[in-house]
């Protein structure tokens, strides 16, 4: 073989190949990312990320450890403490997050527990809806507001869904609560007055012109078991937009692809998909949290802090990471990209519930969506295309270590794999603590200019920096990307 003759056009095929590696990344730093994805574990704060990495033996050794990672801490806190507008757009100060009030040790009384910090971040908390619009639209309202402003507005054309639209992307959604519940639905670009008119905002989500896939729970036909509701007893349709939007819903009118079972799930894993993809799984109130509560919703809150029984998981629905890997084979055959928010939205009530195996189930459903979601990143154009952000949308349950009840901020304890964490939960409610934010993927870099202020008490115990950004720069960040250039 003559080596000689062949050098040149090597060489001339390497220049090219090296001048059309800089113009495509030109154009890509240019116009953003092609895909966003933002992952939200609801109600999941630091000391919930770290009892599942301990329970799983990763502490350190997760995915999202790895040195590519932005990692920071992301403060929560709403406009006010109101639960309806109130006409202006004041920030409240009182419930801007504050390191040296959060991390106040002082005893309020002899009460086990009663310390200045928890008793500060308890009453300063967020609530989901008015967490999803800060991280929809950029803009903080008060509790309860789906992308609807503390001066009584929709918040029309300003959401991430609909911004990602308008530039050609494809709109998903999937979450392993109701569909219409306050994350999706506010990440889903759906604007409503309350979180509670879920019929309202299924409707709306339904009639979007901007959504692709809707994934979630929900079902009005099955029980919190998953078991199908006999004939003659009362169903709740309010989570799917009432009786007849459902009726419409299963006989295929309304434009929507509507599936089910577990195997169908499964099979949209792969292979071609329908343009509009509804996905309500055969259960309830969420995939898995409820199980053994039957259609009782009473008799579960009754026995809070209490261990619900070794119930087997329900067979007959997927798991978050099914919903996922079927979310992003239905939206990955838009060439112009995709927006994707996918919520573990149960983490935030096996926290309510104070039921630390639960979170731990549910915090690993999502952990095990998130490794999904990053194998398929990996094998679909890798991180110069996709963004991939993790967070929380506000911490609930208050978890500190065993003896947080007498040391304020005691660390959990790590007890090896496979074994529950030394935790103690010091609240029924949600806490305005710091949560975690991971980014990775083009625009992941950009935090690093946006960051609000330094937590040494957080960073010593959760071991990052301490640096802190706000839920409202995840907006900022993600249009970033979603608009490109033209921003
Ligand atoms: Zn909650």
């Amino acid at each position: 073989m003559n080596h000689k003759k062949s050098e040149r056009p090597l060489r001339l095929a390497a220049v090219l190949i090296l001048a059309a590696a800089v113009v495509l990344s030109l154009g890509r730093a240019a116009w953003g990312a092609k895909n966003v994805i933002l992952m939200v574990s609801d109600g999941a704060g630091f000391n919930t990320w770290m009892a599942t990495d301990m329970y799983r033996g990763k502490p350190g050794k997760q995915v999202y450890d790895q040195s590519e990672w932005v990692r920071l801490g992301c403060t929560t806190f709403t406009l006010n403490r109101s639960g309806k507008p109130t006409g202006d757009d004041k920030q409240d100060r009182r419930i801007v997050y504050d390191p040296a009030k959060a991390w106040d040790a002082t005893p309020r009384s002899n009460k086990p527990g009663d310390f200045a910090g928890y008793a500060y971040l308890k009453t300063t908390a967020t609530d989901s809806a008015a967490s999803a619009t800060a991280l929809a639209t950029g803009r903080k309202t008060y509790n309860g507001a789906i992308n609807w402003s503390n001066a009584d507005r929709p918040m029309l054309g300003q959401t991430i869904a609909e911004i990602a639209k308008t530039r050609g992307k494809s709109v998903g959604v999937v979450s392993s609560v109701p569909w219409s519940h306050a994350t999706p639905a506010g990440l889903g670009g759906a604007h409503n007055r309350s979180r509670g008119n879920c019929d309202e905002i299924a409707n709306e989500m339904l009639a979007a012109d901007w959504l692709d896939v809707i994934m979630g729970a929900g079902n009005p036909d099955y029980d919190n078991d998953g078991v199908p509701v006999p004939d003659g007893k009362r169903r709740n349709y309010k989570y799917v937009g009432g009786e007849e939007t459902w009726k419409a819903l299963k006989s295929g009118r309304g434009g929507w692809k509507l599936i089910e079972s577990k195997e169908d799930f499964e099979a949209l894993t792969s292979g071609p998909t329908p343009p509009k993809v509804l996905g309500t799984a055969q259960v309830a109130a969420t995939l898995q949290e409820r199980r053994g509560s039957g259609r009782s919703i009473i008799a579960y809150t009754d026995v809070k802090g209490a261990e619900p029984p070794d119930v087997p998981f329900i067979p007959n629905v997927p798991t978050l990471a099914t919903m996922t890997k079927a979310a992003l084979n239905c939206l990955d055959d838009n060439p112009d990209g995709f927006y994707l928010m996918i919520e573990g939205g149960a983490v935030d009530w096996a926290n309510h519930a104070n039921r630390p195996r639960r979170m731990i189930e549910e915090q690993t459903d999502f952990v095990r969506a998130v490794e999904a979601v990053v194998a398929w990143i990996e094998s679909h154009g890798g991180w110069d295309e996709t963004l991939l952000i993790l967070t929380a949308d506000h911490d609930c349950g208050l978890i500190w270590g065993p003896e947080s009840k007498t040391t304020a901020f005691a660390p959990i304890r790590d007890r090896g794999p496979g074994k529950l964490p030394g935790i103690v939960y010091n609240s029924g409610g949600h806490s305005n603590s710091l949560v975690p934010l991971m980014a990775r993927g083009p625009g992941s870099r950009r935090f690093a200019e946006l960051i609000k202020g330094q937590d040494e008490r957080a960073a010593a115990v959760w071991r990052f920096s301490g640096r802190y950004v706000d839920n409202t720069d995840i907006f900022t960040v993600m249009k970033g990307e979603v608009v490109g250039a033209e921003q």
